[in-house]
């Protein structure tokens, strides 16, 4: 279920209340973890930061997501890289003058960053449709790590939060609907 609100009601005052419980999971909630998000220029504050209450069990999950993102992009793409550039740079013609001594080199590693980066997408696209019965399927639409340095979001297991610059919303995407219901109500002002 998501929920929008528009990023010029959003100020230094605005304060998300959330159900009294795991966002995820709706059991007894534990801690706070942290969502962040750089709001453009459309919104009054240029970041906004929510405070999102979590059991322990889906906090210690949202720490380990990493392994199924993270870590499998950068050791499949680290070993894939390799793997591509050692024979590129063997193949290639070595250049004649001093300037295009180190071409070999140069293609090799450069074949080896895009190698890498696709196969590691690869892999890590593989990995997190594994761990998406696990995780929760909003596991599914985070980007991949290649892809969400470039991305206005931010996520957490159970909760995402985007901008949307289409309409100038801020969304709010819950995994569990009772829970978006109860923070709908908890936040009548925010939601039109
Ligand atoms: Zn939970």
């Amino acid at each position: 279920m998501i929920i929008g609100t528009p990023l010029r009601a959003l100020n230094k005052k605005t304060a998300f209340k959330f159900p009294d419980r795991c966002v995820n999971c709706g059991q007894p909630k534990a801690e706070l973890l942290g969502l962040s998000l750089d709001l453009g220029t459309q919104a009054k504050i240029p970041n906004l930061q929510i405070q999102v209450p979590m059991c322990k069990v889906c906090a210690d999950k949202e720490r380990r997501v990493a392994m199924v993102t993270l870590i499998p992009f950068l050791v499949a793409g680290l070993l894939i890289g390799i793997a591509v550039c050692v024979p590129v740079a063997l193949v290639a013609p070595e250049g004649t003058t001093i300037q295009t001594q180190a071409f070999p080199l140069v293609l090799g590693a450069f074949a080896g960053l895009i190698g890498g980066t696709l196969g590691g997408s690869l892999v890590e696209f593989v990995v997190k449709m594994l761990a998406a019965p696990f995780y929760g399927k909003l596991l599914l639409q985070r980007p991949l790590t290649a892809v969400s340095l470039f991305s206005a979001r931010d996520d957490l297991i159970g909760l995402s939060a985007r901008l949307s610059s289409a309409d100038q919303t801020l969304q709010l995407i819950f995994e569990n609907d009772e829970i978006a219901r109860e923070f709908a109500q908890l936040n009548p002002q925010e939601t039109p």
